[in-house]
């Protein structure tokens, strides 16, 4: 069908419905994404297209959109943001298939993978053309670098489209990652985009939620995914799930479960979820930076998860052969978040996160 007809017909179903309905209601008839439009109660399997710049190079976003035969909100989750993260990105290739648009009220738009060019490299945290991180390149630019364009193609296409937005992680594929956690900002957005991210993140159902501090004065500023989403008044939260490149189910699982359980509670699916009685609520993290490149050795007594105190050695790092260059020990107590779980190391890395919980606090 050519564009200008379906617009028309788009125009004449608007024209006709009854008065314009909240923001938080999809439209029931028709939802329109890239350059398609899709009719209730259909599904659609596509390509965000990634234009060529400056650089020549062209990419594109595979997503799946279920399109609801009744209202309700527009629900976005987002896997592989940064690509080598691969939990998120198989635990939305099921999640994908559970989803019936004859049964559902809203919309759900499933980003498989963000970031194509750095899923194909293999390569951690940046893409492999401009080096540059995805997730801190919103809002993006339509005339930047490709990571710029793929972010500002994620913003205006999926992130404005939506509701509620789920940006779905694991520790990269150097990082050891656990207790698997949901994180909502605390501050950020407005009171009711804090209110209804805190709902989303509760509803997911892990026994641990961060909390992130901090707010944006601008949309510029808003550098991360779910960061740029609350500053545009989208409530959004990010879940982290798996690490060091693992495709077990034990990590893969939680996430198709989280999913499910937060339509359920936007009620787009029915059902009740089963959720921890009193999840373990996360509201500081303190970090470690590496002062060297070297070769990084995981102390053989911790492991991620793990309650340590402050002082506790997590391991070393030595030069190329094997002088010990700096002992990496926790500046808090807390639960150990994330530590790295490969041999490389270079200055100016994040080593260890470390949640501190009320308790921990002073110590
Ligand atoms: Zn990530």
């Amino acid at each position: 069908m050519k564009k200008a007809l379906i617009i028309f017909i788009y125009l004449f179903v608007i024209s006709t419905n009854t008065p314009a309905e909240e923001k938080q209601t999809s439209n029931n008839n028709l939802f329109e994404i890239g350059d398609v439009i899709i009719s209730s109660g259909e599904t659609h399997r596509g390509t965000l297209k990634v234009s060529k710049g400056d650089d020549e190079i062209e990419s594109f976003i595979p997503i799946t959109v279920h399109h609801g035969v009744n209202a309700g909100p527009v629900l976005s989750l987002i896997a592989g943001i940064h690509g080598s993260e691969y939990s998120p990105i198989l635990a939305m290739q099921e999640f994908a298939k559970l989803i019936d648009p004859s049964q559902l009220n809203g919309t759900v738009i499933i980003v498989h993978i963000a970031n194509i060019p750095a899923f194909s490299a293999r390569t951690i945290y940046v893409g492999p053309n401009d080096l540059k991180n995805l997730n801190r390149s919103f809002p993006g630019n339509i005339n930047g670098t490709i990571t710029e364009r793929i972010a500002y193609i994620l913003k205006h296409e999926v992130i404005m489209r939506s509701d509620y937005l789920v940006d779905i992680h694991s520790g990269d594929g150097n990082e050891s990652l656990r207790p698997s956690y949901s994180a909502y900002y605390k501050e950020a957005g407005g009171e009711e985009v804090v209110q209804e991210s805190k709902r989303i993140a509760v509803a997911f159902g892990l026994e641990t939620i961060v909390q992130f501090p901090g707010s944006y004065d601008s949309i510029n500023d808003a550098i991360y995914t779910s960061a740029q989403a609350v500053t545009l008044g989208i409530p959004s939260i990010d879940i982290e799930s798996g690490e060091l490149g693992h495709t077990d189910d034990r990590f893969i699982s939680p996430i198709i479960d989280g999913a499910l359980n937060i339509m359920r509670e936007l009620e787009m699916i029915t059902g009740k979820s089963e959720l921890p009685i009193n999840p373990l609520m996360i509201n500081d993290r303190t970090r470690v930076y590496s002062n060297h490149d070297g070769i990084f050795y995981t102390d053989p007594k911790v492991q991620t998860g793990d309650y340590i105190s402050a002082g506790s050695p997590l391991g070393i790092i030595t030069d190329y052969h094997g002088n010990e260059l700096e002992t990496i020990v926790a500046p808090s107590s807390g639960v150990l978040l994330i530590l790295f779980g490969t041999p490389p190391v270079n200055k100016g890395d994040n080593i260890v996160v470390i949640g501190r919980i009320p308790d921990s606090k002073n110590n």
